[in-house]
């Protein structure tokens, strides 16, 4: 998307075109990554040091209430972005915490109305272990399958009590533990 065009766009919905609000903007239109808040804000710094923390958050509210782009809960520890306002949904992995596109079929998977409601939009989210961490995953049990069956007698309680504490802020980067409550929680939504 050419700048003036964008420019133009940010205008048309009321919201003044700084050269910030249109790099944060053409950052989400060319990223598929769906960053959250504070890798927007990284991202931004790097380009503009002296951008603030509030700036980034305020242009994402703005931009969001606009509809120029899409606030996700498909994770459920922080919200992401995206610009791709084209239908599709989104899949999580529940290891590495990345957000995927996933491409959804032309037909409407639900009716447009029913009992009086009408539906404007249907948000799929899916959640699971995405191909690179199976191939990991694959990977090390090859490679360790050997030193576990000589120590798993009684030796994972470490692991056990690391699976209970959850009460640990999250850093956006680091994927948080697979545990039975929140991929229950997935699936519901
Ligand atoms: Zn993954
Ligand atoms: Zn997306």
């Amino acid at each position: 998307m050419a700048p003036k065009k964008r420019m133009e766009r940010l205008r048309d919905v009321g919201i003044g075109p700084t050269v910030q609000r249109m790099a944060i903007l053409e950052f989400l239109e060319e990223t598929t990554s769906h960053p959250t808040a504070d890798q927007v804000y990284a991202q931004i710094q790097e380009a503009y040091p002296t951008i603030s923390r509030a700036t980034v958050y305020n242009t994402l509210d703005a931009l969001t209430k606009a509809g120029m782009i899409l606030k996700l809960s498909v994770d459920p520890t922080v919200a992401r972005y995206d610009a791709d306002l084209g239908p599709h949904a989104h899949f999580r992995c529940r290891v590495c915490n990345r957000v995927y596109d996933i491409p959804i079929g032309g037909k409407q998977p639900l009716v447009k109305g029913f009992d009086g409601h009408l539906v404007e939009s249907v948000l799929t989210y899916a959640c699971g272990v995405c191909a690179d961490c199976r191939a990991d995953s694959a990977q090390s049990k090859r490679t360790t399958t050997q030193k576990r069956s000589k120590t798993s007698s009684g030796s994972d309680s470490s692991d056990r009590k690391k699976g209970t504490t959850g009460k640990k802020p999250r850093a956006s980067s680091t994927p948080p533990e697979p545990s039975q409550e929140e991929s229950h929680r997935a699936r519901a939504s």
